[in-house]
């Protein structure tokens, strides 16, 4: 199975994931005290290898960690990431724009037909490549 993350190089030294940071369960196998009723443990574990799970954080984001043993979180993607194209991320949420962020300075246009007026709302941003514009609905239309 191919894999692709957003965020495909450690935040802190900028290597590339070594591992996903998975969760397990374990059977540890008791063994019945000759005396008294109590158990030990019988020095076996087996593992559970169908619930292995990679660990997520609350965005649904992969646990990832570089040769360093540094941990970060970031999106799977279902095709690679293109590094020489600019990246433009539009992000919606229950239908509407919240958050728009870009690599190159772009105009943002926010078409908003959801107002009473029947007519659009031009909400317009210029980006400089670091900025994150915040896109909400002006006046709470
Ligand atoms: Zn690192």
């Amino acid at each position: 199975m191919t894999m692709y993350w957003e965020q495909h190089k450690c935040p802190e030294c900028g290597e590339p994931p070594v591992a996903t940071v998975e969760s397990l369960e374990g059977l540890a196998q008791l063994e019945p005290e000759e005396e008294g009723g109590g158990f030990t443990y019988g020095g076996y574990t087996e593992v559970e290898w169908d619930a292995q799970r990679t660990q997520r954080d609350e965005d649904g984001k992969d646990a990832l960690q570089c040769e360093n043993r540094h941990l970060w979180y970031s999106l799977r993607l279902l095709a690679p990431r293109v590094d020489t194209l600019p990246r433009i991320v539009i992000e919606v949420s229950k239908g509407a724009v919240t958050k728009v962020t870009s690599d190159v300075p772009v105009e943002v246009r926010v078409l908003d037909f959801d107002t009473e007026e029947k007519v659009p709302v031009f909400v317009t941003v210029t980006l400089d490549p670091t900025y994150v514009a915040e896109v909400g609905s002006e006046g709470g239309g």
